[in-house]
């Protein structure tokens, strides 16, 4: 069976904006004019895991968002602080305050601080008992960013189990976002954000508590969903 691009994005949207979850369009892979059919349906949140390309694409469309979710070197923390919308993939303090300092004059930054929660030594992020420590340190050296969630991704792991390792690592990272809050003053309250979630597992994460899903290929391209 075959959709068009438009059928696929009003299915995802319909089904997100009833659960209050935001949609990402994660277009690293794809080209201008599908970018330019999705905006031109309301499609707004745009994601990209490489900072010149997000630099490059927010200059050529300023009135879309552009969201940095991938890793990111020192060299290049000028584009996402001059181009970014919000970065989802903040994991040490040395790139955020070269990330802060490059800031125009006036601009608030929200960020997420990626977390490990898959178990997975190779996957990109904090470990959970680092998350509020570097919190801590961002109030304090980074003033013009606004710390407001966290993103992970879950472990994929193959075979019998997969769906139950999923649910565990967004649930973990819930739980966390949860501990934060309750402890009084610990963290704001603003820090509410969970981006987590992508094609292969949105809906458990949605199940489990996402705020915003980052979307690639069940977007752009045809495939099945979990
Ligand atoms: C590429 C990417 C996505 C989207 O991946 P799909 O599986 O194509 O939806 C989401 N998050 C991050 C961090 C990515 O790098």
């Amino acid at each position: 069976m075959s959709s068009s691009l438009a059928t696929r994005w009003q299915a995802l949207h319909d089904a997100l904006s009833a659960q209050s979850v935001q949609l990402l369009a994660v277009s690293k892979y794809t080209d201008l004019a599908s970018i330019e059919a999705v905006a031109a349906l309301g499609q707004v949140d745009f994601a990209e895991s490489r900072p010149q390309q997000l630099r490059d694409r927010a200059q050529a469309y300023p009135h879309l968002r552009w969201h940095m979710i991938g890793p990111l070197q020192k060299n290049k923390a000028k584009y996402v602080a001059q181009f970014a919308s919000m970065w989802h993939s903040l994991v040490d303090l040395d790139t955020a305050i070269n990330v802060h300092d490059a800031l125009p004059a006036g601009k608030t930054l929200p960020v997420l601080i990626q977390v490990n929660v898959s178990n997975e030594s190779q996957k990109q992020g904090v470990a959970e008992n680092d998350v509020l420590p570097l919190y801590q340190q961002l109030r304090v050296q980074c003033p013009h960013f606004s710390v407001v969630g966290m993103m992970g991704m879950a472990a994929h792991v193959a075979g019998d189990g997969e769906v139950d390792a999923i649910r565990a690592s967004f649930r973990r990272l819930r739980q966390l976002r949860d501990r934060l809050l309750q402890d009084d003053g610990e963290v704001g309250a603003s820090f509410a954000e969970l981006s987590m979630g992508m094609s292969g597992d949105w809906p458990i994460a949605v199940q489990e508590g996402a705020t915003m899903v980052r979307l690639g290929s069940v977007l752009f391209y045809e495939m099945e969903n979990v």
